[in-house]
């Protein structure tokens, strides 16, 4: 399909996911796809008073599903599931259109969505309270969890349908409702998803009106999901930015936030690494994606004695990973998002110049494939130290490497920088490994051992600490994240003890 255009291979791509051609026409929200920088569709965006209504529908909702049982309500995502296992294929090839991912991290993607139904299903069997030994005669204290109300979920581009789904389906089987803000740049893979969702909806019958539905637009339409009295909890992936705006306001209305935001995630090759293993793990965590995954390796600490050794065989592979449209093959490499993206990696390529760097690669290739399309080839850049630009989470494939000596001081470089959102170590020592994962080693929400930083699984909590935000998403307990605890105390006795021995006899 590759002989394809780009619109056209969009265009049949919706068709075979069902998405109606005028619902992606005659709109003021242009998507273009990076492959080739064409337009492949104009989309109505949402006005605020929509949104508004839309959340208010979503509250509705939420009112009604919140009585369904917990298993019930799996059966929904359950369904779903079935949706995009038959549409995995298509739906994967719109991420890779849309996102340029190449195709296999374009349907790794729908699979991720797949996973995370499997589990969400499970987990509607599973939504236990505790019970506590109480210190009072006769009675019994529990813990019990209730639905929420609107999940509102706020997405970035890089992972268009995927965040979408770690949230809805536990946000859904915990019994709350949920409205989307899709990034600007991928509503069209945010459309299919709606239409496969509605598609399961049908098939499960009596679905409230609303349970989950889609705003498309911009940041105005994000911050009218934000500000929303409604919306007791948003969960927002994207820049460390946009979390600096989000989350006060969040605050403001003492609504929950899950914030997913930038990293600057690192890596330790230590004398003990098993090179080759170190080295595939370290390109794809560093190029994957074209450096445009929230956990993205950005920066390897690589010890003296096997400096050489890595740095030589590693620019080997930089010179030569295969560029080029993420719908073939051979390509491991598509292209940034857009312009903007070539040109702040541009931009912190100079600065880490300007400070010393010895950089290759970096520059722009593949131009027949689009004015408007950037692909650049992977940048390896060697520093001596962490300054500003080494710092801040560029969102592009650029790799810093330093030296270390003591493992100690390399950790604290580790950590030295404002973002924590995953981090990993090569060795063969066990010593070494322990440390890193220990209290005093890696700061971040996700440390690794022999694996790359990237590529996490579901089951697992995802998310970071400082300016990553805090929040986690997807395996592990995260499902509380998206209901409310009640305590609970009951007295099946016929006198009145008051806790802490309180004297209130009237
Ligand atoms: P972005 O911050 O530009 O946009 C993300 C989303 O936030 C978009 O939907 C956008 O419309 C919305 N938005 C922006 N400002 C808003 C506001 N004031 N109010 C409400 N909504 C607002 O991010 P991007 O360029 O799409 O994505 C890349 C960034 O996302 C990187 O920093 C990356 O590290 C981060 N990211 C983090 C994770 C994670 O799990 N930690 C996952 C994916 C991406």
């Amino acid at each position: 399909m590759t002989n394809l255009t780009v619109v056209q291979d969009v265009a049949a791509t919706l068709s075979r996911l069902g998405v109606a051609a005028e619902r992606v026409s005659g709109g003021s929200l242009i998507a273009r796809s990076p492959i080739s920088g064409d337009i492949v569709g104009r989309l109505t965006e949402c006005t605020a008073l929509e949104a508004d209504e839309q959340i208010e529908r979503a509250h509705q909702a939420f009112l009604a599903w919140r009585a369904v049982p917990a298993p019930k309500r799996g059966e929904l995502v359950r369904l779903f599931g079935e949706e995009l296992r038959a549409a995995r294929e298509d739906l994967g090839r719109l991420v890779t259109l849309e996102a340029g991912k190449i195709l296999s991290e374009g349907q790794g993607e729908v699979q991720e969505m797949i996973d995370i139904c499997d589990y969400a299903v499970g987990l509607s069997r599973q939504l236990f309270g505790l019970t506590i030994a109480s210190e009072r005669a006769e009675h019994r204290l529990m813990e019990n969890w209730h639905p929420l109300g609107v999940v509102g979920v706020i997405s970035a581009f890089n992972f268009p349908v995927a965040v979408w789904a770690w949230n809805a389906t536990l946000a859904l089987v915990c019994g709350n409702s949920v409205v989307w803000k899709p990034s600007e740049k991928t509503p069209l893979t945010a459309l299919a998803v709606q239409t496969l969702f509605e598609r399961a909806a049908a098939k499960f019958g009596g679905v409230p009106e609303g349970l989950s539905t889609l705003l498309i637009g911009g940041r105005a339409v994000g911050e009218v999901l934000v500000d929303h009295p409604r919306v007791p909890l948003v969960s927002a992936t994207g820049s460390t930015q946009m979390g600096r705006t989000v989350a006060p306001k969040l605050a403001a209305r003492f609504a929950r936030a899950i914030l997913e935001l930038g990293g600057n995630n690192g890596a330790i090759v230590s004398p003990t690494a098993d090179m080759d293993l170190a080295l595939r793990a370290i390109a794809f965590g560093a190029m994957g994606t074209a450096g445009q995954r929230c956990t993205t390796l950005r920066r390897l600490f690589v010890h003296a004695s096997v400096y050489d050794d890595c740095v030589s065989r590693l620019k080997k592979v930089y010179e030569s990973v295969a560029i080029g449209d993420p719908r073939r093959q051979d390509v491991l490499i598509g292209p940034l998002v857009d312009k903007q993206s070539y040109q702040a990696m541009q931009q912190s390529l100079q600065q880490a110049s300007a400070i010393g760097g010895k950089i290759v690669g970096g520059a722009r290739v593949a131009p027949e494939l689009g004015d408007d399309a950037y692909y650049v080839r992977p940048a390896l850049v060697e520093v001596s130290s962490q300054d500003d630009v080494v710092r801040r989470e560029t969102f592009a494939p650029i790799l810093y490497v330093m030296k270390y000596e003591n493992l100690q001081e390399a950790v604290r470089l580790h950590n030295d920088v404002p973002q924590g959102l995953s981090s990993c170590i090569f060795t063969n020592d066990l010593r070494e490994a322990e440390y890193f994962l220990s209290a005093l080693g890696s700061d971040c929400g996700i440390a690794n051992v022999n694996i790359g930083p990237s590529g996490a699984e579901i089951g697992g909590a995802f998310g970071g600490e400082k300016e990553t935000g805090g929040g986690r998403e997807a395996g592990s307990d995260c499902w509380k994240g998206y209901m409310r605890r009640a305590t609970n105390t009951v007295n099946y006795g016929s006198r009145l003890p008051l806790a802490q021995g309180v004297k209130f006899d009237i």
